[in-house]
């Protein structure tokens, strides 16, 4: 960060200039001032701490009011620079309220300077149709518990040994007004940006574990005793407080027993605060539940941290065996994370098998269990709700 040194009465930007830069005072007082028909009018006075001039590191508009230094001051200089790379990380609903706001404030104020903002900064006016979208997908889906509009479907995970179901993946599903439904992929993201993910997150607990006992009479394939339910986590789940206290809630209101829960949590999950997200899978696992990790073997993480992580089964992505029929090497990997969980004492569940050929090269390849369409898409079970 560069600073400059400004004497008394001297001038740091005058009104309508280009805005560069914003300026944090380190000491000294600065003035801001409106030049009102030649006579300069006193708008405010700054001191040390305070910042000035940081509307030009979010629009290109020119400087609304000059600035002057009425003693020896110092200030650091921000650049637009420092903040782009920020920016473009944020979320772009609040960068697009911010440019509202900036313009609205500015409208307020009387000064129409010609829009330049959405010339010289191209981004922004994506990141306006993208905030929209998002923020209607944002209310729809804030709605969506109330009305009812979620289910879930359920997918079984076949043990090869004897093709018996194990357990089954709770997947959401979103019926919109218009009855169509819309796929996790384009909405959960949406969910957890928005803190909505927290309330659904519970819903989905509590529904999946009351679910269990209807799919024992529902499935009409050959299922174990003791099969679970596996519930998929998203990463903001993990900090909410609450989160272990549901699911203790839903194994009791339910009867289930704790085992027949099985959290679904990815590594990059895990990764985004890693302490924190580890000390809540111990939780969860002491209460009995079962932790999966899934798409295991996608992330960045080393398997070096394996055996610190409470995990009782790896899942492998559908990639893994998107073209295991054609190449050697796909088996042999797959092969590999197989073996590596058997000496580590994990469940091992290979996920996406289309076909037979690919379940019977899974078999030989010592893989345990497989989910996938060839045994069953995902169902939704009646839609009849009971009596609270
Ligand atoms: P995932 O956890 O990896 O879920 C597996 C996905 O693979 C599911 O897609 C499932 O329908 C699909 N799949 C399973 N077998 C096959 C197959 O043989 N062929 C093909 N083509 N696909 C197969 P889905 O239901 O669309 O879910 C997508 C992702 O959305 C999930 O990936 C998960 O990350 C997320 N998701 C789904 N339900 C929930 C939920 O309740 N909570 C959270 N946080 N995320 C969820
Ligand atoms: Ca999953
Ligand atoms: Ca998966
Ligand atoms: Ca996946």
């Amino acid at each position: 960060n560069s600073k400059i040194n400004l004497a008394a009465n001297e001038l740091l930007f005058r009104e309508g200039e280009a805005g560069q830069f914003a300026y944090l005072i380190e000491r000294g007082r600065i003035a801001i001032l409106r030049d009102s028909a030649g006579e300069y009018q006193l708008l405010s006075e700054l001191g040390a701490g305070e910042c000035l001039g940081e509307m030009a590191l979010i629009s290109h508009d020119p400087r609304m009011a000059s600035a002057m230094a009425l003693e020896d001051t110092t200030l650091t200089v921000i650049t637009r620079d420092h903040l782009k790379e920020r920016m473009a990380r944020s979320d772009p609903l609040i960068r697009h309220l911010l440019q509202l706001t900036l313009k609205r404030y500015r409208q307020s104020l009387g000064q129409t300077f010609p829009d330049t903002s959405s010339t010289q900064d191209l981004d922004y006016l994506e990141d306006e149709q993208q905030a929209m979208q998002r923020m209607r997908t944002e209310h729809d889906l804030s709605h969506a518990l109330d009305k009812q509009e979620f289910i879930l479907h359920y997918q079984p995970i076949v043990r090869l040994a004897d093709r018996i179901t194990t357990g089954f993946e709770a997947l959401l599903r979103w019926r919109r007004d218009d009855g169509q439904l819309v796929s996790p992929d384009l909405f959960i993201a949406v969910a957890e940006e928005s803190q909505i993910i927290e309330k659904i997150g519970h819903w989905i607990i509590d529904e999946a574990s009351q679910a269990r006992t209807r799919l024992a009479s529902a499935y009409n394939g050959k299922l174990s005793e003791d099969f679970y339910v596996s519930i998929n986590l998203a990463a903001r789940q993990f900090p909410d407080p609450e989160l272990p206290g549901v699911v203790q809630e839903a194994i009791r209101r339910h009867g289930l027993l704790a085992q027949q829960l099985q959290m679904e949590v990815t590594e990059s999950q895990i990764l985004e605060n890693r302490e924190h997200a580890i000390s809540v899978l111990h939780n969860l696992q002491s209460m009995g539940c079962r932790i999966a990790l899934d798409d295991f073997g996608t992330g960045y993480s080393s398997l070096a941290y394996l055996n610190r992580l409470p995990v009782d089964a790896l899942k492998i992505d559908k990639m893994f065996l998107d073209d295991m029929l054609s190449d050697q090497a796909s088996r042999t990997i797959i092969a590999g994370m197989a073996r590596l969980a058997r000496d580590l004492q994990l469940s091992f569940i290979a996920e996406g098998a289309e076909t037979e050929q690919q379940v019977e090269a899974l078999s030989a390849l010592g893989v345990e269990h497989v989910q996938g369409f060839f045994f069953g898409r995902p169902f939704a079970l009646e839609t009849k709700k009971e009596p609270a």
